[in-house]
């Protein structure tokens, strides 16, 4: 099957470029991938998302994403990219059941945060456990809570929740900070952080009591004596990192050495001439909702354009600049 776009991921980046590709007459189809919406599907109220002053359900928002791109055209196949072939023309892309062709494909297959894998931290996820302070940071006023890590996104996540929490415990399995310096000097100075060094999470224990999960401490291990404590926690922020989900291009696709896709210049426009990268799969450094949007806005209008100009057998009609939504 032929399809002039073929976007990869469903997140507010696919989503946002299916609206825009949509609105230029190209048809995209998404690919949804295994977590259809992204991963605001695990949150549970995003109060950050502009336009919304009342907050909306994570999951909801993507709902709302959705709807206006099919409004516009777009189709969704809730199917997973298994392999794809981007250096040989048209694009080749497979699922486990069939192969579909393109002409320009947007990739925005995100990131995952890294999580420590026991089994209560998907239970209460999106129910105390988080990957995200910016997100959900205000749910825990004058709570207190635990961050996991120590980089630098469990370090800016500790200061950033002290705006919030009376008390932040930071948990690393190490005595040595892997943040940055000056990262590192403004937590241990802040008197609302604590850390526990050498320490690992064994389990996060809550209650589920009348239907309504709630976290309430954490079970720690030290590594070094084997001692295991347990400490009270209303919130636990997975501060571990996060992996961008591009094994799907290794060795197409340029990537830093941690695996974000590299686009060139200021736009989402990677090495391969049609490939356009948008959202978190690109981005180690912002990781909101909103800036996925926006560079998927992006993306469609660079697709959209290189349509025009260089695949002329199969090129849209090219409408205005009112069709790729730039007036509206
Ligand atoms: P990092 O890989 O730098 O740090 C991850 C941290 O989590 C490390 O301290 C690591 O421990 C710990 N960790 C990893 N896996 C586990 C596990 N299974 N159990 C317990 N602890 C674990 O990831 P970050 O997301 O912090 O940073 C990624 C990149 O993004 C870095 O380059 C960073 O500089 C950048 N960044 C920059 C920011 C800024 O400048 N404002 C903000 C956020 C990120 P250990 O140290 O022992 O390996």
């Amino acid at each position: 099957m032929h399809k002039r776009l073929i976007i990869i991921g469903s997140g507010p980046a696919g989503l946002t470029a299916a609206l825009y590709a949509a609105r230029a007459n190209l048809a995209p189809v998404v690919f949804e991938g295994i977590q259809p919406g992204g991963q605001l599907t695990i949150t549970t109220e995003v109060e950050n998302y502009p336009g919304f002053p009342g907050g909306i359900m994570g999951p909801e928002l993507m709902d709302v994403f959705r709807k206006q791109a099919h409004r516009f055209g777009a189709a969704s196949l809730y199917k997973n990219v298994t392999k794809v072939e981007f250096r040989s023309r048209p694009f080749r892309i497979w699922t486990d059941e069939e192969e579909y062709t393109s002409d320009a494909v947007i990739v925005a297959t995100g990131a995952s945060a890294k999580l420590l894998g026991l089994p209560s931290e998907k239970r209460f996820m999106g129910y105390g456990v988080s990957a995200c302070a910016t997100c959900d940071g205000f749910f825990f006023k004058g709570l207190n809570v635990v961050v996991i890590g120590g980089g630098d996104t469990a370090i800016e996540e500790a200061t950033f929740l002290t705006k919030f929490a009376v008390k932040v415990t930071v948990v690393h399995r190490r005595d040595l900070l892997r943040a940055s310096k000056i990262m590192q000097e403004k937590a241990l100075r802040n008197p609302r952080i604590t850390f526990v060094w050498d320490s690992v999470v064994e389990e996060i224990m809550g209650t589920e009591e009348g239907g309504k999960k709630a976290v309430t401490a954490v079970r720690l291990k030290n590594v070094k004596t084997g001692v295991v404590s347990e400490i009270p926690a209303d919130g636990v922020f997975m501060g571990i990192g996060h992996m961008p989900n591009t094994a799907l291009f290794a060795g197409q696709l340029d990537m830093d050495s941690v695996g974000y896709l590299v686009p060139r210049g200021r736009g989402t426009v990677t090495n391969i001439p049609g490939v356009f990268a948008a959202g978190d799969v690109a981005d180690s450094v912002y990781r909101q909702a909103v800036s996925a949007a926006g560079t998927g806005c992006m993306a469609a209008i660079d697709a959209e354009k290189w349509l025009a100009e260089h695949a002329s057998g199969v090129a849209p009609h090219y409408e205005s600049s009112e069709a790729a939504g730039r007036s509206s």
